[in-house]
């Protein structure tokens, strides 16, 4: 089974309870949605999965095995890739030897870029760049890509690990309307082999790509449903969307 199971799922910070989920469960192939008011808790949620957060109690199980008892890199080896929501390219190397550093490797980064490509291993970097908008720009420095691009190629050198379930934080943060919908249609394509968790908080984006959408109040799950279900419950209005539409007023007004 390649589905999720997180259970009981406990964290505090000084006594400060920022989880406190009951059940969260992640089909395989599933994209899922988080989202939630700021300091609901969605980061630490991916934080938790990807090993660098340790609960006080609770299970994550995934492939048999149980998250929150695993080191990062067996999280990692296990199928768990994480897109963080800072880029971490290395600037001074064209995209291509950004994306063939990503690829699966115990070789050092010198070691790396000194080997001659296999022939699958090209025909999979340009497969992948074609996936996430890169196959134009292969050549060009990562330094001098936009901040979107920057960030598709954070989820390029994530997807060359081939992960069974991708962990996704606010992708669209920081992006001009076009790189967000292209982030969308992206995402979208690439859940076609994979399980995924997305937080996000813009919500015309979340409209975009949402299926089912978990949302997050105060560590809580507070709702599950479709989009229109989110969007007319009256919890969710109150301590999310409520405020994201004052917001948006407030902005209007000036
Ligand atoms: P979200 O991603 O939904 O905005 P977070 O998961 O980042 O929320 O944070 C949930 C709550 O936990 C917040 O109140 C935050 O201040 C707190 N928190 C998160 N990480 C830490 C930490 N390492 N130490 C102390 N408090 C933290
Ligand atoms: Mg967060």
């Amino acid at each position: 089974m390649e589905n999720l199971y997180v259970q009981k799922l406990n964290v505090s910070f000084d006594g400060f309870k920022a989880l406190d989920i009951d059940i969260f469960e992640v089909q395989q192939n599933e994209l899922r949605v988080v989202i939630g008011p700021n300091g609901a808790g969605k980061t630490t949620l991916l934080d938790v999965l990807c090993g660098k957060t340790r609960p006080d109690e609770g299970t994550a199980i995934f492939r048999d095995r149980d998250l929150t008892k695993l080191s990062e890199d067996e999280i990692v080896s296990l199928g768990i890739g994480r897109k963080f929501q800072a880029p971490t390219v290395f600037t001074s190397l064209s995209v291509f030897d950004n994306l063939m550093l990503a690829i699966k490797t115990d070789r050092g980064v010198f070691a790396s870029l000194m080997h001659r490509l296999q022939r699958g291993e090209r025909r999979r970097i340009e497969e992948v760049a074609e996936r996430t908008g890169l196959a134009d720009v292969l050549d060009v420095l990562a330094g001098t890509l936009s901040h979107g691009q920057k960030q598709w190629l954070e989820i390029a050198m994530v997807i060359l690990q081939d992960p069974t379930l991708l962990l996704v934080d606010e992708p669209a943060a920081g992006m001009s309307d076009e790189e967000t919908y292209k982030t969308g249609e992206m995402l979208q394509n690439l859940a076609k082999d994979r399980s995924m968790i997305v937080i996000e908080h813009d919500m015309e984006f979340v409209r975009q790509i949402a299926r089912k959408v978990t949302v997050l109040h105060e560590g809580r799950v507070l709702m599950e449903g479709n989009m229109d279900e989110v969007q007319n419950d009256p919890r969710v209005i109150e301590c999310y969307l409520g405020s994201a539409m004052h917001r948006e007023e407030s902005n209007v007004a000036g």
